[in-house]
């Protein structure tokens, strides 16, 4: 049977990609399907809800600033609000929010359902429908599980862990997406059929506890932080529902002994599980093997929502039997007489060598499919979601015969992320950090709408409520940065004497209140009012001109640094170089450095694995060294 309508795009998986790539594609003005197994898992968070992370919000404002939904979702689910790295500069500072599960779904919910051009409907993809052959082939449509086929343009598919999903916990394992939901079987049978080179990865999630059955007066809170984040640029306090205090406690010598008795029984170390988990998101039993001389893990007890019982305990994901399980979690303080609702759990899936694909996200081999999120590599809702919004963005563009949007590593993390997926692959779950990027003083979470909204207005996907808003924001922060700018004080002056009793060296000759905001201990509201008033009392406004006057030289230096790197092409790597010495190099790097001897650093950096922020570490010990 054939669907009645026919679509420019059609988006397979209603997660995180599928539901930001649906979003991105129908605010194009394209006619847009959302094709998922449930309509009612919409933007359901398999794991922890938590959005952002040092990194990961760096993507989730640029996904804002492009006018996509998770941010203005997390503003409203969101339940404990933090800066991470508040300390430290503000390239590597993030926000991270613990959300109410069901406060975060209905939030996409709403947001997919009321946007224009959009149809959700509930079906299983099955297979696709081809125009061709194997290599060279073009995708015109799927076949759902009902046999019905449904013709468009352009297919986007984001299965997430879907594909072949095998779920363990200890040596017992059956198929499913992830607990509670069907695998997606047929597809990825079919898929395999097609000349894609498919791998299996794993990834795991902790067993859930009943609040009432946890003693948090052993444990150490962990309110939110004051003032308030908001994650998106169009969003508010006032969206914020009430906000909760996380908890932390620890691991401890006896937890470990439990776990390390029962190895034996975990599918991952019993040779069961075949696909590598991720790196910086290890289970219990991958911890206490890795680091073995520690005695103590930090567990991080968040809420799964203000009207559930549930906890998540962040830190203990493990895919050990539901026996060792219960043993661990009752061996850590608070926890003693902890109920497990749900055992915790370990998932394999296939995903696809992301080399296979075009920056765009198509994939090479079948024209006008796009692959994006869990399938294409990667881990995590972030990640997830800025990839969507460009395959959706860059299948909409297809369909409408446009130019495709590849974004470049220097406007942005979506670039960083899609380009180090395509031009070194993985082989293990790929997460954002900070240190990926090499860019990094230009690509701040606080300027992502700086660097992306007027380009997204261009590409069609930002409306005119944000295009409005980000426009008067953009030009409060040039008055009043040409407001610093123009404004001096001069010696013996009352703004003079008012800076020598804020402790500052007196000024010597005429200075402009933006060279003074330079100064490490003036702050923004200390000099905007030393002479006149601000021209805005937007908190963002002011952040973005202290930040843009503190780090201007440092902004500068490092573009000349990104600028010269271009002309160390040919720079040598000598053969004795001490890249143990190197600060900032993984180990992964340094093995492959080591072993692989690169001639030149244009070489090195073409080595998969070794990243251009690995690159500039090395340009700028070997100018140290001349
Ligand atoms: P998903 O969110 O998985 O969404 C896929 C969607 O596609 C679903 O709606 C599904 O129903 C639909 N779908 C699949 N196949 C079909 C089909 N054939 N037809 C129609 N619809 C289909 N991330 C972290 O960052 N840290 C972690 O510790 C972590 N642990 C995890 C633990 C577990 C057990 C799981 C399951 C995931 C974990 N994740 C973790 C990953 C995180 O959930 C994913 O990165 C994120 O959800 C990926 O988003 P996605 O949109 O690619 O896929």
């Amino acid at each position: 049977m054939e669907y009645p309508v026919r679509y420019d795009v059609i988006v397979v998986g209603g997660g995180h990609a599928g539901t930001e790539a649906a979003l991105a594609a129908a605010r194009t003005g394209s006619k847009t399907l959302l094709l998922t197994h449930n309509t009612d898992t919409v933007g359901v968070m398999s794991c922890n809800p938590a959005i952002g992370g040092i990194g990961k919000s760096h993507l989730v404002k640029e996904i804002d600033a492009l006018d996509g939904a998770m941010a203005r979702a997390t503003d409203r689910g969101g339940i404990q609000f933090r800066t991470l790295n508040s300390r430290k500069g503000p390239a590597v500072r993030a926000t991270r929010a613990q959300a109410d599960r069901a406060l975060y779904r209905a939030a996409i919910r709403n947001i997919v359902e009321n946007q224009p051009n959009l149809d959700i409907f509930q079906a299983a993809c099955d297979d696709l429908i081809l125009d061709g052959d194997g290599i060279g082939s073009t995708v015109c449509g799927v076949v759902t599980n009902t046999n019905m086929k449904i013709y468009a343009t352009s297919v986007v598919l984001t299965a997430g862990t879907f594909l072949g999903g095998l779920i363990h916990i200890g040596m017992e394992n059956h198929s499913g997406g992830r607990a509670g939901d069907p695998p997606s079987t047929a597809l990825s049978q079919r898929l395999r059929e097609m000349p894609f080179t498919v791998g299996r990865l794993k990834t795991g999630t902790p067993a859930r506890i009943d609040r009432r059955s946890v003693d948090f007066s052993v444990m150490q809170e962990q309110p939110g932080d004051t003032p308030l984040p908001v994650m998106s640029f169009m969003g508010s306090l006032a969206e914020h529902p009430q906000q909760v205090s996380c908890y932390i406690t620890h691991t401890n010598e006896r937890t470990h002994d439990i776990i390390r008795a029962n190895l034996d029984r975990s599918p991952m170390y019993a040779g069961v599980i075949e696909g590598i988990g991720p790196r910086y998101c290890p289970s219990i039993e991958d911890k206490i093997t890795r680091f073995a001389d520690k005695s103590s893990h930090q567990v991080f007890v968040e809420p799964e929502g203000l009207n559930s019982n549930e906890l998540y305990p962040n830190g203990i994901s493990t895919s050990l039997p539901f026996d060792v399980q219960l043993d661990l979690i009752h061996s850590i303080p608070g926890f003693e007489k902890a109920h497990i609702t749900r055992p915790g759990y370990a998932i394999e899936y296939d995903y696809f060598d992301p080399q296979q694909l075009k920056h765009s996200l198509e994939t090479r081999c079948i024209n006008n499919l796009f692959f994006a999120g869990q399938i294409n590599g990667t881990t995590g809702y972030e990640e997830a979601g800025a990839q969507g919004l460009l395959a959706g963005l860059n299948a909409a563009l297809r369909a409408l015969e446009k130019d495709v949007w590849v974004p470049r590593r220097d406007q942005c993390y979506i670039g960083v992320l899609v380009d180090d997926l395509i031009t070194m692959g993985t082989k293990e779950p790929y997460r954002m950090f900070t240190s990926r990027a090499e860019y990094r003083l230009v690509l701040r979470e606080d300027n992502a709408d700086l660097r992306l909204t007027e380009i997204g207005r261009d590409l069609g996907i930002v409306g005119d409520q944000r295009w409005a808003a980000f426009c008067e924001k953009r030009e409060q922060i040039e008055q009043e940065t040409q407001r610093l700018k123009t404004t001096w004080i001069q010696p013996g002056s009352t703004a003079a004497e008012a800076l020598a009793e804020l402790g500052e060296t007196a000024i010597s000759h005429e200075y402009n209140l933006h060279d003074l905001l330079k100064r490490p201990a003036l702050t923004y509201p200390l000099v905007a009012r030393l002479k006149g008033e601000p021209l805005s009392d937007d908190p963002r406004v002011a952040e973005q001109v202290e930040i843009q006057a503190k780090y201007d030289g440092y902004i500068a230096r490092q573009l000349e640094d990104i600028e010269q790197l271009r002309r160390y092409e040919h720079t040598l790597l000598p053969d004795d170089l001490d890249y143990d010495a190197i600060g900032g190099l993984s180990n992964e790097v340094k093995q492959k450095l080591y072993s692989l001897k690169p001639e030149t650093l244009g070489a090195a950096s073409r080595l998969a694995g070794v990243t251009p922020a690995a690159i500039s570490q090395i340009m700028i010990h070997l100018k140290k060294r001349n």
